[in-house]
């Protein structure tokens, strides 16, 4: 059976499963605060937005995002903390539309400079897509939204899964590397003990890191610092 995945508020530090931590970012006190009128002149409408991996739904992260804001911007988050191997192309998926990183106008693709605001609002669900080749798939979902103070970040994170706890595959360990090749099998995991037993080599081994595109291309971890 899977364990419960769970995570950290990043605004008191406390630790949720990722069922509560939604109603917890509601009430937060340390969050609440930054919270503002509709008609303070001072307000900025925001985004919250929920977003997991397809495939691996234990990896997920809350975010906050000026509804003003675009699609570009948060392509550009999404590639800093996840996925950025070797700028591969990337897209998200609104309503049957396509927004592209490189929008082909042949195929209908429309461009990432986009208000979520014009396009998106609370509850929508949509996908996005980093790779068209080995291609990490993340479902998104608009969780709310709501009036606070002007912030110089754009995307603010708000909470993150703690890394899962993978084990190796020759032994009880946690692992910390894995195999580039079999990793698409689930297999190919080792521990810092195990790495000469992996018959494809050490040259094939990319270090486990906390994010959906573990082990995925050359993905060796994100650039995102809180
Ligand atoms: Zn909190
Ligand atoms: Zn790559
Ligand atoms: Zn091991
Ligand atoms: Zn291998």
């Amino acid at each position: 059976m899977r364990k419960t995945s769970m995570g950290k508020c990043l605004f008191c530090g406390q630790t949720f499963s990722k069922l509560s931590i939604k109603k917890h970012l509601d009430k937060c006190q340390a969050r609440v605060g930054d919270l503002l009128a509709e008609d303070d002149k001072a307000a900025e409408r925001y985004f919250c937005i929920a977003i997991q991996g397809y495939e691996n739904p234990e990896y997920w992260i809350y975010v906050d995002m000026p509804s003003k804001s675009t699609l570009k911007v948060l392509d550009k988050f999404l590639r800093n903390i996840w996925l950025e191997c070797c700028g591969h192309l990337s897209l998200f998926e609104i309503n049957g539309e396509t927004f592209s990183v490189l929008p082909d106008k042949e195929f209908g693709d429309r461009s990432m400079n986009i208000k979520l605001e014009n396009i998106l609002d609370t509850g929508m669900h949509f996908r996005y897509e980093y790779d068209f080749g080995s291609t990490t798939t993340l479902k998104l979902k608009i969780v709310a939204a709501f009036f606070g103070k002007k912030r110089r970040k754009k995307v603010k994170l708000l909470a993150r899964n703690e890394q899962p706890d993978i084990k190796c595959s020759y032994c009880e360990n946690t692992a910390t590397g894995v195999c580039c090749v079999c990793v698409y099998d689930n297999d190919g995991w080792v521990c810092d003990d195990c790495e000469d037993k992996h018959e494809c080599g050490e040259d094939m081994l990319l270090p486990v890191v906390n994010s959906p595109r573990v082990g995925i291309c050359a993905y060796s971890g994100g650039g995102y610092d809180d």
